[in-house]
């Protein structure tokens, strides 16, 4: 039973992207919930009240709500919530006015309007106005709107029956929505987070991200003595690369670089793109040698790397990289300038090539 509902509760979701697809989920959540509570109202109205015509109505409805679902197949969004929210306001009027009056308590569905329209209708502010105004008009007409036809006799056991229900099914509607809502900002904020931190076209650490990491680790490493690591290195030549073979070929060579060198990189350390053609790896509890040996080792991963252009033209590059190790107390900005410095003294050597230097005087 679980298992149906997570299905239809997810249905369609993957067609859409992660903030879309909460929203598809509430829409799949209410309309299946109107067609359950629609199909609750229609065997009572058939078994209880022996009213076929509300009975029929009732399933009208109820199949009404499926049509949500066939909208949202369409990826028609907008029309799938408005015959939603149409369906609903319609059934709302039926049931008040002629069959069962405000003594149901079935307004107070009405109460759930805001809520959904707030979560469904997250950039149509004026559709979200106006459904809830329409909410508030006939939460307020209803309260004054006596049975004007009835259909069946409903004594007061009955409709104290019904007012439950309605009060039952509104505040348990309530409770979903506001789970759903807690997860969409929290959906919301790991997003912003991400955004924050990562630069778009390589998919590692940003500039910002890396110093904020970075002074955390110094503090780390002048508390607990970690020896830290820094290699700062820049593609040589990038600009011929993108006045030969064009910008999109420029940033196929940060993509494929970034991805070339990712696996090298252990979890533990920083990989972060902090300039244009520029890039930075902390390595943590890394000694000279190590150092040396690492930096060696990604300047020869860089030169073995061969990307093909769409007319199979060949592109090569290469890098020169400046690396250091932080010196207890110092601060980020005079360790970072160091490997700076060493990368710019690695350019006039010729580039392609490591130079470290790891002592201030050097
Ligand atoms: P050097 O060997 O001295 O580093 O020479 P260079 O040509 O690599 O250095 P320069 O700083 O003159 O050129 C860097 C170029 O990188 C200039 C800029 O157009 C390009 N660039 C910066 N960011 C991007 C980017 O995101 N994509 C692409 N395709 N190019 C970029
Ligand atoms: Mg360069
Ligand atoms: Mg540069």
């Amino acid at each position: 039973m679980l298992k149906i509902f997570n299905t239809i509760y997810c249905l369609y979701m993957d067609n859409f992207d992660k903030e879309e697809s909460i929203r598809i989920k509430i829409g799949n959540l209410l309309a299946s919930l109107g067609f359950l509570i629609s199909n609750f109202y229609a065997f009572l109205y058939l078994f209880y009240f022996d009213s076929i015509l509300a009975f029929l109505l009732s399933e009208f409805f109820a199949f009404s709500y499926l049509l949500y679902f066939y909208f949202v197949s369409k990826m028609q969004l907008l029309k799938a919530r408005l015959i939603f929210f149409i369906t609903f306001f319609f059934q709302m009027f039926v049931i008040v006015v002629f069959f069962a009056s405000s003594k149901s308590g079935v307004q107070y569905y009405c109460l759930l309007v805001p809520a959904t329209s707030y979560l469904l209708f997250q950039e149509e502010k004026n559709i979200r106005l106006f459904i809830s105004l329409i909410a508030l008009a006939l939460l307020v007409s209803f309260q004054f709107i006596g049975t004007t036809y009835c259909l069946f006799e409903i004594n007061e056991n009955i409709f104290n029956f019904l007012y439950f229900f309605s009060i039952l099914f509104t505040f348990i509607i309530l409770m979903l929505l506001f789970s759903i809502f807690v997860e969409e900002i929290r959906v919301r904020e790991e997003r912003l987070e991400y955004l924050a931190k990562i630069d778009p076209l390589t998919k590692i650490l940003n500039r910002r991200a890396f110093y904020d990491s970075s002074e955390n680790i110094i503090k780390f490493s002048n508390r607990h003595g970690n020896q830290i690591g820094l290699s700062l290195f820049d593609i040589d030549n990038f600009k011929k690369i993108n006045d030969t073979y064009g910008h999109d070929i420029g940033d196929y060579v940060l993509r494929e670089l970034t991805k070339e060198l990712s696996p090298i990189i252990r979890e533990s350390n920083y990989f972060a793109r902090i300039g244009g053609e520029e890039f930075v790896i902390l390595l943590i509890n890394i000694s000279k040698d190590e150092l040396e040996i690492f930096n060696e080792k990604v300047r020869k991963l860089v030169e073995k790397i061969s990307l093909k252009t769409s007319t199979n033209e060949e592109v090569k590059f290469t890098i020169s990289i400046g690396s250091t190790i932080y010196i207890k107390n110092e601060s980020f900005t005079s360790f970072l300038k160091r490997a700076d410095i060493a990368m710019y003294k690695a350019k006039e050597l010729g580039k392609n090539r490591v130079v470290s230097i790891f002592n201030i005087n050097d």
